[in-house]
């Protein structure tokens, strides 16, 4: 990342991919891929990519570096003809930028009739890939990137398997981490997803007019992708569920079974979109009810309800709602600001975050505000936040977060800084307050959180096989992967403590 781009993006948590996939004969699937991955956008800026084929004829990958609409032009998609396709966007770490760590990947194994090719788009991330990593160096496979993804890629592949399910029936099992992932051969589209259904995958149904070979699938991380093609919301791919979308139509095989789940209950609060449903809701609902519950455990005297926008909108309007308080825009934000490639400049610079978001003082001045955001991660942003406010003349600042405060690094594939950036590490609630500048402040409880999303207090338990349990590990502290916190040492490979710079996906 350029530090222009990393200067004026927000400081919250970033997720690290958006999957796409589709097998549709009579269909313009590069373009329903295209469509999918723009809904995907918020997932990951840094690169898109879309793989496709003609049934048997030889996989076409286009990626490159940028956003879905910098990426591919009309003759892209008209050169990525065929009848199944998989798309990717990226968010990469620092550093790591490279287009060779762009997705999809592709990789062909073996000769002659017994030649596999494969293409893969994955979100997630393995804690495992070192392990991985030297057991298939060590018989000879080389890499031409430094993600993890290649090296799933690679084991399914090289699988001396006939059936490429057999071959990841196989290797599932031996993945530890998050992933879900879409892959494809010369024929069939592929998903498949961790035990513990870390990430989001879902199943959606093509409207069958328009195609005369019957009804089609795709999948996708999140449900907004299925909307904007016109899919219907099928199902979620179970956690340790393979699926094939083929001329066979939904095929599904159970590779594992009984792990503990653990779906990352960030994905309510933060990552996923808005309209996207997760757990049987809509998750703008979900969020103003977490606003609704915020105001429940912390009320306040106060005038006006402000979000800073867009992360805080849902939950700002749920609190105003159950606070019967007026809500209005304090700040307008400037919504193409998340890519500039020219340095703002040492003067420019001092504005700070006026770049993103201009507070409105007629809105502001005199009165006590509630401001509502949905995490906070180093502070950065928060303090230049409530510094705005302040100099537009708020008369008090009450900061209310729609997150636990995070004290824990994510090793499952979003990127959170490392546990001594964050602000509440090591710090009493009233520590950081001060350290923000702001009256008061609260973060919602994990209890609040559960209670939200409507899977009750103990939710994060994870019960194995429960339908409901889910991953808190960066506010708890309680990963869900035993080993997680060992495999930390191998798994910090962009500090440079490890010879193999591995990248996420
Ligand atoms: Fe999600 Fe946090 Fe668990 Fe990572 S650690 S999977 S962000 S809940």
């Amino acid at each position: 990342m350029t530090p222009s781009s990393s200067y004026l993006l927000r400081d919250g948590p970033r997720d690290e991919c958006g999957v796409f996939g589709i097998y549709a004969p009579g269909h313009e699937v590069s373009r329903l891929s295209y469509f999918a991955l723009y809904a995907l956008q918020h997932r990951g800026q840094e690169s898109a990519g879309i793989a496709a084929a003609d049934r048997g004829g030889h996989i076409i990958t286009r990626r490159e570096l940028g956003l879905v609409s910098q990426v591919f032009s009309e003759n892209d998609l008209r050169t990525l003809a065929g009848e199944l396709a998989i798309g990717h966007v990226r968010y990469s770490t620092t550093g790591s930028n490279a287009w060779e760590n762009s997705q999809p990947v592709q990789r062909s194994e073996g000769m002659g009739g017994t030649r596999r090719e494969l293409a893969l788009a994955h979100n997630g991330n393995l804690i495992n890939a070192v392990e991985l990593h030297d057991d298939l160096a060590a018989s000879g496979v080389t890499f031409s990137s430094t993600s993890d993804s290649e090296i799933i890629a690679a084991m399914i592949a090289s699988h001396p398997a006939e059936d490429v399910e057999e071959a990841i029936a196989d290797v599932l099992p031996r993945l530890r981490g998050a992933f879900s992932i879409v892959a494809m051969t010369r024929d069939r589209v592929l998903a498949f997803r961790d035990p513990q259904g870390l990430r989001p995958l879902s199943i959606g149904v093509l409207d069958a007019s328009g195609s005369d070979e019957g009804v089609h699938y795709c999948v996708a991380s999140e449900s907004c992708a299925l909307d904007i093609i016109g899919a219907r919301y099928l199902r979620d791919v179970e956690p340790g569920e393979l699926v094939t979308l083929g001329p066979e139509g939904l095929q599904s095989r159970q590779v594992v079974t009984g792990a503990r789940r653990a779906f990352c209950v960030f994905e309510y609060i933060y990552f996923a979109r808005p309209d996207s449903r997760m757990n049987g809701q809509v998750l703008q609902v979900a969020r103003a009810r977490m606003g609704e519950i915020l105001w429940r455990e912390a009320p306040v005297d106060a005038d006006l309800v402000i979000a800073v926008p867009d992360s805080g909108n849902a939950a700002a309007r749920g609190l105003a709602r159950a606070a019967g308080l007026p809500q209005d825009d304090g700040f307008v934000k400037n919504r193409y600001v998340a890519r500039t490639f020219i340095q703002p400049g040492q003067e420019l610079r001092r504005h700070g975050l006026r770049l993103k978001f201009n507070p409105l003082p007629e809105v502001i001045a005199g009165k006590r505000l509630v401001v509502v955001d949905d995490s906070i991660v180093r502070g950065n942003t928060t303090r230049q936040i409530v510094q705005m406010l302040r100099d537009a003349g708020a008369a008090e600042v009450h900061m209310r977060i729609s997150a636990p405060p995070i004290k824990h690094p994510c090793h499952y594939g979003i990127d959170m800084s490392t546990r001594e950036e964050m602000i509440a590490h090591e710090r009493s609630v009233a520590e950081v307050a001060a350290e923000l500048g702001c009256d008061s402040l609260h973060y919602l409880s994990l209890q609040g959180v559960y209670e939200a999303i409507g899977t009750g207090a103990d939710a994060g338990a994870g019960a194995p096989g429960g339908p409901l349990s889910h991953c808190d590990a960066c506010f708890s502290g309680s990963y869900p992967l035993d080993g997680t916190g060992a495999a930390n040492g191998k798994y910090a490979l962009e500090d440079g403590s490890s010879e193999l710079p591995l990248v996420r996906a």
